[in-house]
């Protein structure tokens, strides 16, 4: 389905981002992985996604809070494939403390990461795709674009901030084959879940048994954390041509929680 066609995934060395460049790789895309980690281990990942899908799979590990950092990912991105035909914004990361409290470079940081990182990927992917006449950008928000929980003020802000952005940039290019939206995953168990535990534990004066059990599962209707690969096949439909018209749209994948 997408052969020929070249995708980057941000924050796609560990949890979401990875199900979803699996996903990717595995319907024929090029894909550009990014992220941090140990470099033996990254690397072992990307050889084994190029020999369990065939792709071509590449790594480029730019931190995406640096404006100059991400030029240069898409320079290279863009220099290599010539466009970035889907682009999924997905590097995130929370911090769990009460307002008053909130350590101000945190606040920097993920706004950062989770907001600004997306505006420049965007701005600088678009006039290929524009050229091309075809493109897929596809933000991973939250439930909590949708909706706020206390003490993830910053997270909050930021999530909101991209369906923002969803709508405004998905008006802004309707007309020239290109598709922007959001997906808001509810709890889906991944290392950005497990680390929140403790501070949410100590915000909320709980133990980190109840943290799962009465905040986290609490939210959603099912009971069940959301799977990875749930979130990585609406991915690949939103990069599919049969995804056309779907665009503007912030789409809640969270077990029925923001339907309460
Ligand atoms: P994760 O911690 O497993 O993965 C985060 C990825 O981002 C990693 O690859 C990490 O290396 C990368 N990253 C962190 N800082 C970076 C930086 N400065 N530059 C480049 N890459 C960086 O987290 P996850 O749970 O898979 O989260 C992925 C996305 O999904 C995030 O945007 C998160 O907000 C969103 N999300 C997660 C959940 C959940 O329950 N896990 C729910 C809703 C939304």
């Amino acid at each position: 389905m997408l052969h020929g066609k070249t995708a980057l995934v941000t924050g796609s060395t560990s949890g979401i981002g990875l199900g979803i460049a699996r996903a990717l790789a595995a319907q024929g895309a090029n894909v550009i992985l990014n992220g941090f980690g140990d470099a033996a281990a990254t690397e072992a990942l990307r050889a084994g996604l190029a020999e369990e899908t065939g792709a071509s799979v590449r790594y480029d590990g730019a931190n995406l809070m640096q404006q100059e950092a991400i030029e240069a990912m898409m320079g290279r991105a863009l220099a290599e494939f010539g466009a970035v035909d889907v682009l999924v914004n997905n590097a995130g990361i929370q911090h769990v403390a009460p307002i008053d409290e909130f350590p101000t470079v945190k606040w920097d940081a993920i706004l950062a990461l989770n907001l600004t990182a997306s505006f420049h990927t965007i701005r600088l992917a678009l006039p290929p795709m524009k050229a091309k006449k075809w493109g897929r950008i596809i933000n991973i928000a939250s439930a909590h674009a949708l909706v706020a929980s206390p003490y993830k003020s910053a997270y909050v802000a930021a999530k909101h901030g991209i369906a923002g952005l969803t709508k405004t940039v998905a008006l802004e290019v309707a007309q020239q084959g290109i598709t922007m939206n959001a997906i808001c995953p509810g709890y889906v168990w991944t290392p950005l879940v497990e680390r929140q535990i403790p501070d949410t534990a100590r915000a909320r004066g709980i133990s980190e048994a109840e943290v799962v059990h009465d905040v986290l599962l609490h939210a959603q209707p099912t009971k069940q954390f959301v799977r990875i690969d749930e979130i990585a096949a609406l991915a690949t439909y939103l990069a599919s041509d049969g995804a056309a018209s779907v665009t503007g749209a912030v789409l809640p994948v969270d077990g029925g929680w923001t339907a309460q």
